[in-house]
């Protein structure tokens, strides 16, 4: 008797309900499908979108996941990360601006989850330690951990395994000279939760990607003190508004007063450490732990999503990619895995894996600069909705381009543009207030356009 695959799911937030969401529209559908657990540390959904104003260690003494601060809105628009299937306006029953606050976007994704009764499928309070994979018996063995009961569960097995820890939740936290004895608060980016803590403060940021560019513009927003960004390697060079300068990386720190590579000096009260994050997944056994560095293409991943180095060809990893595309990238890629996984995509040998890998890894390698690497994810993402027979064009390179532009043009005033959704053709509509003094992230006070509750 074939029964249906067995698949343990890890994280439920937007790639691992991406692929419970797939594999309830095979199952909607009367095709074969998986029997599917997810397992997630949390006590409730969304990964990342499940606010925290914890920082370290949860209540169970997990390590923290959640890294988003109170006052976060999208640094990207809508509509570059909207499900075909279920459109902003499905869910909010009409058309909303480009640039929501964080409430309003996990409103979305769980209205999207609520629907197709996905719930039922997430063991919550629970965190799996150990994976592996047994080439005997082609099984996977998962170790998981009950929090609420402090109990260790009987090891479970299953014949696939879908990654969706993310990689935006570990901290890559370095080293600088005299650090220790800085007299004010170091912190990573990964731990602010509210600007306002800041308020009259100087501050160094240290990074140039999206945590540097949205944290100085948040901290300038809520009534900081001069903010100084520095660089490693490529200077962000926005417009910065009056009371953010960009300078070369900090060569030291002595008391509060910071030493940079171009010889200047300046004096600080806080340190944020904006420097990214790393791979981790140490409840992987190590020959299915990705290793690669952060980028559009990571090492190891036939067609991004499925590893090739053990697991045999039943470990996957969704959403490791650096990312342009988001949410509907992990739906096709989990709508892929499924797929494969549930006998509706045959893979092809493996030399021809190995060869389809190095020809993506090759254009990753030429990328120059943000346009080419919309480009790629674009071209990746169209690439798995053709493999699937996808029926809608995922097609948004548009849009990051324009949105590109708007960032360049003015970082202060680019969330007050407004596009539309290629779904449904309805042309975008502008918030009420501009981002820079829009201090109410309420979902009705966004949704609604009513202006009232701004303070
Ligand atoms: P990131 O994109 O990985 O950028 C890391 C930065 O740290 C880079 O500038 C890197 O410099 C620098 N860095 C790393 N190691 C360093 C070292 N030893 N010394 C000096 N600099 C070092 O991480 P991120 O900016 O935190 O962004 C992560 C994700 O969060 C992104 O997907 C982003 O969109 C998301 N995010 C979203 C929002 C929002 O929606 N509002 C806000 C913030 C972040 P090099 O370039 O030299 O390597
Ligand atoms: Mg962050």
């Amino acid at each position: 008797m074939a029964g249906n695959q067995r698949v343990c799911v890890i994280g439920a937030g937007p790639g691992g309900m991406s692929f419970l969401y797939q594999n309830n529209k095979l199952k909607a559908a009367g095709k074969r499908c998986a029997d599917v657990v997810c397992y997630e540390k949390q006590s409730n959904w969304g990964g990342l979108w499940n606010y925290t104003w914890r920082t370290g260690v949860d209540e169970y003494g997990e390590f923290c996941h959640g890294g988003q601060y109170r006052d976060l809105w999208s640094n990207g628009p809508k509509e570059c990360l909207e499900y075909p299937d279920y459109t902003f306006e499905d869910h909010f029953g009409k058309v909303i601006p480009s640039f929501p606050p964080r409430t309003v976007l996990f409103d979305y994704l769980q209205g999207r989850w609520n629907k197709n009764k996905l719930r039922a499928y997430v063991r919550f309070n629970t965190v799996v330690k150990d994976v592996t994979y047994n080439k005997t018996t082609d099984y996977f063995t998962i170790m998981a951990k009950d929090l609420t009961n402090d109990q260790d569960l009987p090891p479970e097995r299953f014949s696939h395994v879908i990654v969706a820890t993310g990689h935006f939740s570990f901290p890559n936290v370095p080293n600088f000279e005299g650090i220790d004895m800085f007299r004010g608060r170091v912190l990573h980016s990964h731990d602010f939760r509210r600007a306002t803590e800041f308020k009259g403060q100087r501050i160094l940021l240290v990074g140039s990607r999206y945590s540097a560019e949205d944290i100085s513009m948040q901290c300038k927003k809520m009534g900081s003190g001069k903010v100084i960004t520095c660089y490693r390697n490529n200077p962000m060079n926005f417009h910065f508004p009056d009371g953010i300068e960009e300078r070369p990386l900090l060569t030291k720190v002595d008391g509060n007063t910071i030493h940079f590579k171009d010889g200047t000096t300046a004096e600080v009260d806080v340190i944020i450490l904006c420097t990214g994050y790393l791979y981790h997944f140490p409840y992987l056994s190590e020959s299915l732990r990705l290793r690669s560095k952060l980028s559009m293409y990571p090492d190891g991943l036939y067609k991004g999503t499925m590893w090739m180095d053990d697991g045999n060809n039943k470990l996957f990893y969704l959403s490791m990619q650096d990312q342009y595309y988001s949410y509907t990238m992990f739906d096709i890629q989990a709508e892929w895995a499924c797929a494969v996984i549930c006998g509706h995509l045959k893979l092809p040998d493996r030399k021809e894996m190995e060869s389809d890998i190095a020809k993506w890894v090759k254009k990753r390698d030429l990328l120059k600069d943000c346009y080419d690497d919309i480009a790629l994810q674009t071209e990746f993402v169209c690439d798995l909705a053709k493999e699937v027979g996808c029926k809608y064009n995922l097609d948004v390179a548009a849009l990051f381009n324009k949105w590109e532009d708007d960032k360049r043009a003015n970082i202060a005033t680019y969330r007050d543009q407004a596009y539309s959704s290629i779904f449904t053709g309805k042309p975008g509509i502008v918030h009420h207030t501009p981002w820079f003094k829009a201090y109410d992230d309420s979902v009705e006070t966004f949704v609604n356009q009513t202006p009232n509750k701004e303070k």
